[in-house]
């Protein structure tokens, strides 16, 4: 590893050029969940438990039936057909109860509890009822049609682990244990700042050489899509001064992003607003493309992601490096989304000494999963990400992948 950083600020402590999983590993080494908090089970969902979920007490509480028909008494095998005089009837939540006798069933709805003396349910559309009277010709099995109490779990067992989201599954169990409120991990806040002089915001009219910041609002949806809460800080001015007043601003967040002043170039002053507002460097530029002068550092104890200006560039280093770091932050387990086996429709290219990232779409074809890249790969091809149904990773060590090649594709 070289230190060629060739910066006025970058101290020989940072790392320079770093592998993917180097610069991985560094990140999320040091990521910590940020606080945690109540909040109602209605507004719980995708939001991260910090806490496990422990049954209470058994679901169902107690035997009940599964279908509307006739309880009986099995277990005596009555001659078929069997004429059984009903002896009432149980609803669901009524408290009404009603034991069979000899030769007679109960009229029973779903979710009714289970009677004494009843050990089956005949479904009404198995049987007939005639003057007070359920006519049954087959009798179901032992425990037909009966629901358990705890058969779907018991008081005392780990329904959901600490560290998952809650989707509407997760909240129909919180809501079965009567809970209210849950425990959940605090949706970091996270500031982001687009820099550069050219860059003009919507509904502001473009001069000359102007373009619009795509950055702002497209890290803003990575952010939410994180489940953080993005913290739009605007647009920074290319001076260390402006940017250095906006990342102090930036640092009552959780966390800080940084899109564009981070190349070589002489209006770059991302690096040098870091170490002005006391920041460190860990590391700088990546062994990757699109990506390569991607810059991570501490301020206040905050992390600072300094990404890439180059709107493709900024959305997959988010994608790669941020994302897993804030769903760390966050407090959530299953950080990566799983990647989809594909076959290469088609030769790819690049180049060995840097890990490539590159955009596909998939097209099923006789049953097979074929991915085709997204037309140009340059880190300015917005339409590029628009067409991705995810990426594909070329390693560092390989400059060309056969057409054919299975390989995994990471969703986008
Ligand atoms: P930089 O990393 O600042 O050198 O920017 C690299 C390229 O990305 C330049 O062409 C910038 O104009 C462009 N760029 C930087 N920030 C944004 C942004 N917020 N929205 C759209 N393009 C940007
Ligand atoms: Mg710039």
């Amino acid at each position: 590893m070289s230190n060629d950083a060739g910066h006025r600020h970058d101290s020989p402590a940072t790392l320079n050029n770093i592998t993917v999983e180097q610069a991985l590993r560094i990140i999320l080494g040091v990521m910590r969940p940020v606080g945690t908090e109540a909040v109602p089970v209605a507004k719980a969902l995708g939001r991260v438990l910090a806490a496990d979920i422990r049954a209470g007490a058994d679901h169902p509480p107690r035997d009940n039936s599964a279908m509307d028909g006739y309880g009986l008494d099995g277990a005596g095998s009555p001659a078929l057909p069997a004429r059984l005089r009903i002896a009432g009837t149980v609803f669901a939540g009524g408290s009404h109860h009603v034991a069979p006798g000899p030769g007679e069933a109960v009229k029973i709805m779903t979710g009714a509890p289970i009677p004494r003396g009843v050990d089956r349910v005949v479904p009404f559309e198995e049987a007939s009822e005639r003057d007070g009277h359920a006519l049954i010709t087959r009798l179901p099995a032992q425990g037909m049609h009966i629901r358990r109490q705890g058969e779907d779990f018991k008081k005392g067992e780990i329904l959901i682990s600490k560290g998952r989201t809650v989707r509407p599954a997760e909240t129909a169990v919180l809501a079965a244990l009567g809970k209210t409120m849950v425990k959940v991990f605090r949706r970091p806040r996270v500031a982001v700042l687009a820099t550069g002089d050219e860059l003009v915001p919507a509904g502001k009219p473009l001069g000359r050489g102007k373009i619009r910041d795509s950055n702002s609002p497209a890290l803003a949806a990575s952010v939410l899509a994180c489940g953080a809460e993005p913290v739009i800080l605007g647009i920074g001015r290319d001076s260390v001064a402006d940017l250095k007043r906006k990342m102090i601003r930036g640092l009552a967040s959780d966390a800080l992003i940084v899109a564009g002043g981070v190349s070589a170039g002489e209006a770059d002053y991302g690096r040098d607003a870091l170490h002005a507002i006391g920041g460190r460097l860990v590391f700088f530029k990546v062994r990757q493309r699109p990506g390569h002068p991607l810059a991570f550092g501490r301020a206040k104890g905050r992390p600072v992601f300094i990404l890439p200006g180059n709107p493709v560039s900024a959305m997959l280093t988010f994608h790669i490096y941020v994302r897993p770091a804030l769903l760390a932050m966050g407090g959530a387990r299953d950080a990566a989304p799983m990647p989809v086996p594909a076959e290469l429709g088609e030769e790819i290219r690049g180049k060995a000494g840097r890990t490539e990232f590159l955009r596909v779409r998939l097209q099923e074809r006789d049953g097979r999963t074929l991915a085709f890249l997204t037309g140009p790969q340059g880190s300015g091809i917005l339409t590029s990400m628009v067409r991705a149904d995810g990426y594909i990773v070329l390693p560092e060590e390989a400059d060309r992948l056969p057409q054919g090649t299975i390989l995994p594709v990471h969703p986008l």
